[in-house]
């Protein structure tokens, strides 16, 4: 489990709590899946790299830093969109880029829709961003093509994350770190995660 991180922080539990409640109505539901976001991205970008900048305070000069690493987030649509705001907090400048993948019901695998990436990657690190790592198909999915693309580095930020995703991207990617507020217990026979919080697309988009 050495690239696994569940967070631990008390903040980030307090917050899913509220998130997994049938009862959270679809605005809060998008302002904690927004909180949530930035905190993960906190803890999921504390190794990025960063290079020496002077700046003059109003009083001295200061050897500080910049970041030296472009950040690119993958959201995976369309539940992955409403953690953009919450990274976008913390990295405005970080691009987004979108890679369309579907959930075949019947399946229960990945099919692509829409892919507009340039031909050369233009950041160094990418974010993959979904709530719910179920299957683990789509974020499986998401990696290889960044990979195709040339990112060197890739993370996957989610909300929730099933034993059998974080198998499926560990046996496909083991080198992908994870970020999660919680590790639930299992899938259903639909894929959806147990005791989880729904459909997170559905319920942030008032469409459930
Ligand atoms: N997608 C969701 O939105 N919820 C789940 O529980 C699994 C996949």
């Amino acid at each position: 489990m050495s690239n696994i991180h569940p967070s631990s922080h008390p903040l980030v539990a307090h917050k899913l709590t509220k998130l997994r409640d049938r009862t959270t109505e679809p605005k809060k539901f998008r302002e904690l899946v927004r909180e949530i976001a930035g905190l993960l991205t906190y803890e999921a970008t504390a190794d990025l790299l960063v290079q020496p900048r002077l700046v003059e305070t109003p009083l001295a000069q200061h050897n500080g830093v910049e970041l030296k690493e472009k950040v690119g987030l993958v959201p995976i649509l369309r539940a992955g969109l409403g953690m953009v705001e919450g990274v976008w907090e913390l990295m405005p400048s970080a691009e987004v880029w979108h890679i369309g993948l579907y959930r075949d019901e019947r399946t229960l695998k990945p099919v692509e829709y829409y892919n507009k990436l340039p031909v050369e990657p233009t950041v160094s690190v990418c974010l993959i961003l979904d709530p719910m790592l179920a299957t683990g198909g789509s974020a499986v999915a998401t990696v290889n093509v960044l990979k195709q693309w040339g990112v060197k580095k890739i993370k996957f930020v989610g909300i929730i994350g099933a034993p059998e995703g974080i198998a499926n991207m560990e046996a496909n990617h083991p080198e992908v770190p994870i970020h999660l507020a919680a590790i639930d217990e299992r899938l259903n026979e639909h894929g959806y995660i147990l005791p989880g919080l729904g459909d997170a697309g559905d319920r942030q988009f008032g469409t459930g």
